[in-house]
């Protein structure tokens, strides 16, 4: 590894997504979005549902990821998500038909009780995806 690159890796429950030398790191914190450069005082973050992205060279990957919390220290930042996919492991259409049973259940709130914050969590999920496998 390059001198002053960060050591970048993101989990899942389900599998080891990535794994990889990074310049830089944007990651979506619920406090809002912030970047990790090589040197980056350690400190812990909870994710939002977003788009997190990094930087290797000239190159930017942009990953949806969504929940779980950022780990990071001067050498490496692990993210440890309920979800995370790079976008050409993406299924597009599964992210549209998603949104479409979110944006239902939302809209049938004015006349029966849903589950709220978990449709909008599914909505912003789906979301996320459709940008992100368009990147
Ligand atoms: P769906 O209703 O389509 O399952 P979801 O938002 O409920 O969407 P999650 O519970 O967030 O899905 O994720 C379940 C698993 O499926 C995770 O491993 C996630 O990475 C994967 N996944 C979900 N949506 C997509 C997609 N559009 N393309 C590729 N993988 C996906």
């Amino acid at each position: 590894m390059a001198e002053k690159e960060l050591l970048l890796e993101v989990v899942t429950p389900d599998r080891l997504v990535l794994s990889t030398g990074a310049d830089v790191v944007v990651c979506p914190g619920v406090e809002g979005q912030f970047g990790v450069l090589p040197g980056h005082i350690p400190f812990l973050s909870a994710l939002d549902i977003g788009e997190m992205y990094y930087r290797k060279g000239g190159q930017i990957e942009y990953l949806a990821v969504s929940g779980g919390f950022a780990e990071v220290t001067g050498e490496k930042v692990t993210i440890v998500a309920e979800s995370a996919e790079k976008g050409r492991e993406i299924d597009l259409e599964r992210a549209r038909r998603a949104q479409e049973r979110a944006e239902k259940r939302l809209a049938a709130a004015k006349t029966e009780n849903i589950d709220w914050a978990r449709a909008e969590a599914a909505m912003r999920r789906s979301l996320v995806r459709a940008k992100v496998a368009g990147r």
